[in-house]
């Protein structure tokens, strides 16, 4: 039977995992690296790279590059990579295709089930333009689970036979999500889920960046504009200074200059945690509030939490685990990996997919994270008055759920219904988030007040459809139509078809393209000597790479090696983050 893999699409990094011999086990990439950094560039040789070579790339040719792009999953925002536009499913798409190859060569099979992980708070757009990503890049996703539901699912996994309630912090590059749940004898019982689908990792690097330009009396978006090349290599100072501050009390950042290079008058400022946790007060208020919300709804205080399970790369942060600690008046457990965990998660969701013996003694259940419902009229003293919100579906409800409520026509004789469907809690749909419509038409003659009969089901994949009918009339469905979602089975071919002629740059020469752009990286970063004699061997380099004689290459490899070594800089293809001394 071919094996489904899990994969962890993460805002700032990405990786897969297979469960193999009755465990998760993560899949390296061709770099020997588990996480890939989910960024996409364009070569000047128009081909496409994906991963940590696209990283490098992006603090030299940001223009050439696209990171985030989770963040605009669910939206039709189009996104420029040189003269390129791409949607953020199809840069999610080039991610999928560049792990499940990695996959193939690891497991030296053709790779098609995959199970993809969503932050749980991810809306019904944001799943479907997942599932979408999935299958242009020509995967069958076989399912989609919230990430702190797979974080769970390896600690119920290894503790399976535990009586606890857990909470699951997971803050990440771009999301942040809460999860309570219950472990007894094998049931992994989610009690609710809690977050925001706009707040994480890199918004603390953004404080930042921010900062420091606000010294030079500059805006963040008005220099990234202007000054694109030195944003780019100031915010991988700030991610560098931000990491370093889980480490130590103070770090420093160099401020490049227009060109994103650094010299020997380069100006140096140096940050402490203190600074870093006034800059970062307001986010660290907007983390205490989905955290109080999940456990309300779970209807336990935090003391009753056995364990507090942190996920994300971004809870290595001094000022996450020391607020999670305050609040819960315990350590937060890291026993595994903060940045693998999902992926392992989404390893072990895909064997209970395939029926794997190993965790025949696993059953899990989920939550829908929103209050689903329509918009409404009311009839207030006798004025009729639109935009109120119904709900079909209660937050935190247990999933596969379907659920069915009986409205009415409000006008003699109405033949149609426009059915609006919303996400949120708030009273007035205007303050909720619309997800779709959907038109019921040819309503049989008669007077106000005949019943509309409108079904919500939530599935296991957190996708919801909704059905609307009238008693003996025509049945109307819609897995709702907005964004992405209004692609039509004829325009998904056509954009796997535009996709699949991208070319991507040979896997196996992957390292040697690295290696040019970590060098490219550091030219700027270095004096005018030491950086003459880099720039002349990357030249060498560089030539040999495109003439495509092996003897000539493998000099010009070694040499490019040896004066990176002279030096005195270190090259790990695997340490994208590698300094200069
Ligand atoms: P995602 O799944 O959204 O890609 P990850 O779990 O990989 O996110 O976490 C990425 C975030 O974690 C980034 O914002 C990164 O800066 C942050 N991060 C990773 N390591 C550290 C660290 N040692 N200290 C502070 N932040 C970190
Ligand atoms: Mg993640």
């Amino acid at each position: 039977m071919p094996v489904t893999i899990g994969i962890d699409l993460g805002t700032t990094h990405s990786l897969c995992a297979v469960f193999r011999d009755g465990k998760p086990e993560l899949i390296p990439n061709s770099h020997g690296e588990f996480l890939t950094p989910s960024v996409v560039g364009v070569l000047e040789t128009r081909e496409i790279v994906v991963g940590s070579t696209a990283r490098e790339l992006r603090i030299t040719h940001p223009e050439r590059t696209s990171s985030c792009f989770k963040r605009f999953m669910g939206s039709d925002r189009k996104l420029r990579v040189a003269d390129r536009t791409f949607s953020a499913h199809e840069l999610s798409s080039l991610v999928l295709k560049s792990l499940a190859a990695d996959a193939e060569a690891f497991l030296g099979e053709p790779i098609v089930d995959v199970v993809i992980t969503v932050p749980a708070y991810f809306n019904d757009h944001q799943r479907q333009a997942t599932k979408l990503a999935g299958e242009l890049a020509n995967l069958h996703v076989r399912r989609i689970i919230n990430e702190p539901t797979a974080a769970a699912l390896v600690y119920g996994f290894h503790e399976r036979h535990a009586e606890k309630q857990l909470c699951v912090i997971d803050l990440g590059g771009g999301t942040f999500d809460v999860t309570v749940m219950e472990v007894f004898e094998g049931t992994l019982e989610i009690r609710a889920t809690a977050g925001e689908s706009m707040l994480g990792g890199e918004d603390f690097t953004d404080r930042i960046v921010s900062a420091v330009l606000s010294r030079q009396k500059q805006q963040l978006e008005v220099a990234e504009l202007k000054q694109p090349l030195l944003v780019a290599r100031l915010r991988a100072e700030c991610e560098l200074a931000k990491r370093s501050l889980a480490k130590s009390e103070s770090a420093k950042i160099r401020l490049p200059d227009a060109n994103g290079e650094y010299s020997n008058t380069t100006t140096e400022f140096s940050i402490t945690r203190e600074t870093f946790a006034k800059l970062c007060a307001a986010l660290m208020q907007r983390i205490a509030i989905p955290v109080d919300r999940a456990l309300r709804d779970a209807g336990c205080s935090p003391a009753e939490i056995d364990d507090v399970i942190m996920v994300g790369g971004a809870t290595r942060m001094k000022l996450m685990t020391q607020q999670v600690q305050e609040y819960f008046q315990q350590a937060p457990r890291m026993d595994f990996n903060p940045d693998e965990v999902v992926a392992l998660g989404a390893a072990v969701q895909a064997a209970l997919i395939d029926q794997d013996c190993a965790v025949e003694d696993i059953v899990m259940t989920d939550v829908c994270p929103f209050t689903l419902g329509v918009e409404i009229v009311k009839d207030l003293g006798g004025q009729i008055q639109d935009g109120y919100f119904q709900p079909i579906l209660h937050r935190n409800s247990t999933i596969p759920i379907s659920r069915e409520e009986v409205f009415s026509t409000v006008m003699p004789n109405q033949s149609k219904v426009e059915i609006r469907v919303f996400q949120g809690d708030a009273r007035r749909v205007k303050d909720n988030v619309e997800l779709g419509q959907l038109s019921v038409q040819g309503l049989p003659p008669g007077p106000a007040g005949m019943p509309i009969h409108i079904r919500f089901s939530y599935d296991l994949n957190g996708l919801l459809e909704v059905e609307a009918y009238t008693p003996g009339g025509k049945k109307h469905s819609t897995v709702l139509t907005n964004h992405v979602k209004g692609l039509s089975p004829a325009q998904i071919q056509e954009a796997v078809r535009r996709l699949s002629e991208l070319k991507f740059y040979p896997r196996e020469d992957l390292g040697n393209q690295h290696l040019a752009r970590f060098c490219e990286r550091l030219v700027g970063e270095l004096n005018t000597h030491r950086r003459q004699q880099l720039e002349l061997a990357l030249d060498e380099f560089e030539s040999a790479m495109n003439v495509g004689d092996r003897g000539l290459f493998d000099n010009a490899r070694t040499a490019l090696l040896m004066t990176l070594s002279s030096l005195g800089i270190e090259y790990d293809e695997r340490s994208v983050d590698g300094d200069v001394n």
